[in-house]
């Protein structure tokens, strides 16, 4: 969003030596990812979640939150893994509001996964029961989990985890907001 030259159409036919050099002309942040990033939109929307996280602007570190909670591409998961210390150090001591459900809770929540997803600990859905704000119809929707069984009256799911076939009943609730409590069958 910053006054950047957003013209420059990658043409197949031009001078390509050295590829994504295009970026690098440019006055790129000199604390850019070591990592070698995927060109196109994964290192768009990379940098733009990482920018977010690390830019001390509590609305769009709460934005930057809202996203990686429910991310699940790799790439991107691995690039902002690798900047779990800066992510840290710039989020630290920031008041992110939130009355019912405070916002530095999903802060609390990203830093979590992310650490999760960097330690290879396991599947993502072992984070389910970790934030209440999964909702089982929109994990089946994105193809993460099937639901097995839906219970109306009582507000409970049974679902199962599209990956790794865990299983786990789900509770729905209302305080204030929606929220879901995963737990996993044995
Ligand atoms: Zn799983």
């Amino acid at each position: 969003m910053r006054g950047q030259t957003t013209s420059d159409s990658p043409l197949p036919a031009q001078r390509e030596r050295g590829e994504g050099c295009s970026a690098s002309r440019q006055k790129t942040p000199s604390k850019a990812p070591e990592v070698t990033p995927k060109p196109g939109n994964y290192l768009h929307t990379m940098s733009t979640l990482l920018s977010d996280l690390t830019s001390r602007d509590p609305h769009r570190i709460w934005s930057a939150t809202s996203a990686v909670t429910t991310l699940r591409d790799p790439v991107q998961l691995d690039l902002l893994a690798a900047q779990l210390p800066e992510i840290r150090a710039q989020t630290a001591g920031i008041d992110l509001g939130g009355a019912l459900l405070p916002n530095s809770e999903r802060l609390k929540f990203v830093l979590h996964k992310l650490e999760y997803w960097r330690d290879r600990t396991g599947c993502l859905c072992r984070l389910y029961p970790d934030w209440l704000q999964f909702d089982p119809n929109r994990e089946a929707k994105a193809g993460n989990i099937r639901i097995l069984e839906t219970n109306l009256y009582e507000r409970t799911y049974t679902c199962e985890c599209a990956l790794c076939g865990t299983r786990y009943t789900v509770e729905e609730g209302e305080y204030h907001y929606t929220w879901w409590k995963w737990q996993p069958v044995d």
